[in-house]
């Protein structure tokens, strides 16, 4: 065996694949008795839920597996065309998305609309600029309060104060080549035509990619088998789990840094330090099921008191009949420790409150260590090396959506090879 892999969600199997193109040795191994890490779907009362990613979006990169994977029949495509709302000051407001939600939302008033027309005299991040510092600068504080800081921020859970740009918003403007001006870069993709890829799902769920990669590999990863141990042995490593001691050329991490972080303990304490001082966001996720006509992709939480951070609407936005998820509670770990029931019980209620419509609950349960929080403590990245033939492809290290993750596996694939 030359290549370890530890964790079969979407960072593992993505490495795991593109290394058996690669004509790599490879073996895997996973804890749980399910491939796909965080993206799990399960059915209740006949309803598709997603626990963890509700959808992606079908760029390149997803498309091609799709087609090696020969899941084009299952996929499931959303609607793109429909509005994104912000509940704030009791009422749900259009998110500006497109010009004409530009023009039209009352989430921001003349004056705030009229400040973004500066944002191309604005110069790019400073270094250890928040994303809130940075979003007020470039376009002023009501859209960085009201709806580019709670947008971007509430993906991962965490204060736009406590986001550095350096760590977080700025590597996905660089990934996209936004050099300058924000405002300059969308008015020429807008130019351009330039078509954002559709959103997808499968039809019994995005849990329906993994198991399909799993199923192409399964003879090279191990379900059920947590490594307890890694440690070094002349060049090699020697990977433990329960069941035995695999020797490795090189060893894939995978898994959240926690784990990470324990598991390189052996090898190498400094860089082990290191990946233990990236934080995450645990959160809840309840699917509500609701007779709720509204159309759109669903809703963030902008006013205080509520526990709930933002809705999907996967009733509308992928034809899943009354189904809606509901994220709570993020990094809030006390009301988190809750029991499920009194989550869901929540969760519902703040759902009436905004929507209007009644709600019952389906299913509740708390994803930990959860989101990468990208907060301050990603500092550490500037601190983190290596040892040779150890290789981290983790959310936490770059691109947490699946498909940052599958350009992860294959770019660490590709690393691997080369050496
Ligand atoms: C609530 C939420 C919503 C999201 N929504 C979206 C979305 O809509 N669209 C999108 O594109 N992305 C979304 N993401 C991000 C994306 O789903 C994740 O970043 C990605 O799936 C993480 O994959 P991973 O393989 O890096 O990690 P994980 O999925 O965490 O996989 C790690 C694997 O390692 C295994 N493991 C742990 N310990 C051991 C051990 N000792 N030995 C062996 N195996 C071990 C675990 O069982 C797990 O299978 C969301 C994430 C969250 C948390």
């Amino acid at each position: 065996m030359t290549v370890a892999v530890i964790g079969a969600g979407m960072s593992g199997l993505s490495t795991t694949h593109f290394l058996a193109e690669q004509g790599a040795e490879v073996r895997t191994f996973e804890a749980s008795d399910e491939p796909g890490g965080i993206v799990r779907s399960t059915t209740v009362e006949g309803h598709v839920l997603e626990r963890g990613p509700q959808r992606l979006r079908l760029s390149k990169p997803v498309e091609s597996l799709v087609e090696t994977l020969d899941l084009r029949d299952e996929l499931r495509f959303g609607d793109d065309d429909q509005p994104l709302f912000a509940y704030d000051d009791g009422q749900l407001r259009r998110m500006p998305l497109s010009v004409r939600d530009a023009i039209t939302t009352d989430l921001l008033s003349w004056r705030g609309k009229a400040r973004v027309l500066l944002e191309p005299l604005t110069g790019g991040a400073k270094p250890n600029e928040t994303v809130e510092a940075y979003l007020t600068r470039k376009f002023g504080h009501e859209v960085a309060t009201r709806f580019a800081g709670p947008l971007y921020s509430g993906l991962y859970g965490t204060d736009a104060d406590d986001m550095y740009v350096e760590y977080s918003l700025g590597k996905a403007l660089d990934r996209f080549g936004v050099e300058g001006s924000l405002l300059v870069f969308m008015l020429k993709k807008l130019l351009q035509g330039t078509e954002t890829p559709p959103i997808v799902s499968f039809e019994d769920g995005l849990q329906t990619l993994p198991e399909a990669m799993y199923a192409a590999h399964e003879e090279s990863i191990d379900l059920e088998t947590p490594v307890t141990g890694v440690e070094p042995d002349g060049e090699d490593y020697l990977v433990h789990t329960e069941d035995g001691t695999e020797r490795a050329e090189t060893v894939v991490f995978t898994t959240p840094a926690p784990t990470t972080a324990a598991l390189l303990e052996d090898v190498d304490s400094e860089a082990a330090e290191t990946v233990s001082q990236f934080a995450y966001n645990p959160i809840g996720v309840v699917h509500l099921h609701s007779d709720f006509d509204g159309t759109g992709h669903g809703f963030h939480i902008i006013d205080d008191g509520f526990k709930t951070d933002g809705s999907t609407w996967n009733h509308s936005m992928l034809g899943r009949d009354g189904v809606f998820t509901s994220y709570v509670g993020s990094g809030d770990s006390e009301f988190l420790d809750a029991d499920p029931a009194v989550i869901g019980r929540r969760a519902a209620e703040e759902f009436e409150t905004v929507t209007g419509a009644a709600a019952t609950v389906l299913d509740a349960a708390v994803l930990r260590p959860g989101m990468p929080a990208y907060d301050r403590s990603w500092a550490a990245l500037d601190e983190l090396s290596l040892p040779d033939e150890i290789e981290i492809c983790a959310s936490f290290m770059s691109r947490a959506g699946i498909v940052g993750r599958i350009a992860g596996g294959k770019r660490t694939a590709a690393t691997i090879a080369e050496e």
